[in-house]
Order: structure tokens, then C-alpha cells, then sequence
């Protein structure tokens, strides 16, 4: 059994190495109880040793760790007290979905996997990072999506593991992928509504069972 702190480390080097973040940017929590651990602020992801993951009281915001949380601490806080279901939160800077939703678009479906695992996408226009601001505007949408683009800044992603919440964020990043290598060869042809409803009624209970079992 991998520890709260091991899944922690072991995602945030996946985030770095698969280029979904660069740098310091990014952050990532995972609920354990009445607690949340966050990536301390600062730190290159990868970088971040078990023991440096810092500890916060979820209801009160109390910082119960020597090393100071990330920045977008509050966003984490009101992702766990908004959805109980929810144990893992995940923010990055994919140059991808951040480039196609900047344009005013939203990200489409490209490819089966996206509509079938993805049940609904929230969109939220720029606001400055690291503020009550941003926290407010997630809270807002919160209720009815696992995955929130944030225009001119990144994506969070919400799980019942880390491993969904990880899922989500390569999903999402795909289909802005796929989407833009399509415009730039030709005229993408986009899933349709009803292709994308067949999808979830077919495919959504078997996708997310065999995820759920593998994490
Ligand atoms: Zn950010």
C-alpha cells in the first residue's frame, strides 16, 4: 500500500516529467481524513521530498507544518470542503488546454476517451492566481465538474484518487492536443453531441469501474 506522502511525490515527478508543468508552477493535495497534504510553495515538484508535503486542518485552514503551502492553498481548501466525494486535487499549466481555451474556445471532443471519462468541463476567464478571487470563481462551478480550465492560466482536476484526478488532467491535455494538431493540418471534425452521448451511456460505468480498480 502506497503511503498518502509516496502518491504525493510519485505524481507531482509524473507532472514535471510529462511536461504538464514547468518549474515551480503547478500544485497538488490529497485528503487524508479531517487533513489535506499540499505541495509546499516554492518548490520545483519534482524536487519535493515525503516529509516536505505540508499538512493543513481542511476545516479551520490551519497550516500545521514548519514549510509554507503553496499559494493557491484556499483553492484546494474549498475543492475538499465543497466535495466530500472528492480526495485528490490536482492544478498544472498545460501549454495545450491553456492555449486553445485563451482563444475563448472551449477544448472539444476529439476522441472517444475524453467525453466517455470527462462528464463535464467548467470554464472560468482570467483572474489573478493565488487569491480568494480564484478560489471564489472555482467554488462557483465546483458542484458539477471534475475538470475546470482556467483561461490564460491552467487546469484543475478533481479525484476520488490521484490517479483519476491525473487521468483527468492527461485527458483533457489530449484532447487540446489532438485539437490543435487538427486545425493546424486542416478542418477538425469534432465528436458529435450524439456520438459523445453514446459514449457516456456505453462506456462511462466500464471506464471509470476499471479505474477505480487500479488505483
Ligand atoms: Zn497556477
Amino acid at each position: 500500500m502506497v503511503s498518502v506522502l509516496e502518491q504525493l511525490s510519485l505524481y507531482a515527478k509524473k507532472l514535471v516529467q510529462s511536461g504538464l508543468v514547468v518549474g515551480a508552477g503547478g500544485n497538488l493535495s490529497i485528503r487524508e481524513g479531517d487533513y489535506m497534504y499540499i505541495s509546499p510553495s516554492g518548490f520545483d515538484l519534482q524536487e519535493i521530498e515525503d516529509h516536505q508535503w505540508v499538512k493543513v486542518d481542511i476545516r479551520t485552514g490551519d497550516v500545521l507544518s514548519d514549510l509554507k503551502p503553496s499559494s493557491e492553498i484556499l483553492m484546494h481548501l474549498e475543492c475538499f470542503r465543497n466535495r466530500p466525494d472528492v480526495h485528490a486535487v490536482l492544478h498544472a499549466h498545460p501549454s495545450y488546454s491553456v492555449g486553445v481555451s485563451s482563444t475563448g474556445k472551449e477544448i472539444p471532443s476529439m476522441f472517444p476517451d475524453f467525453p466517455a471519462m470527462v462528464k463535464n468541463i467548467a470554464y472560468i476567464d482570467y483572474v489573478i492566481p493565488t487569491t480568494n478571487v480564484l478560489a471564489e470563481e472555482v467554488v462557483k462551478v465546483i458542484d458539477n465538474t471534475d475538470v475546470i480550465v482556467m483561461r490564460n492560466h491552467g487546469v484543475l482536476t478533481l479525484g476520488k484518487s490521484m490517479k483519476e484526478a491525473y487521468f483527468f488532467m492527461q485527458l483533457t491535455e489530449e484532447a487540446a492536443k489532438v485539437y490543435t494538431i487538427s486545425s493546424i493540418v486542416g478542418n477538425p471534425r469534432v465528436l458529435t453531441e450524439e456520438e459523445c452521448e453514446d459514449l457516456k451511456n456505453l462506456s462511462a460505468e466500464r471506464y471509470r469501474a476499471k479505474l477505480l480498480k487500479d488505483s
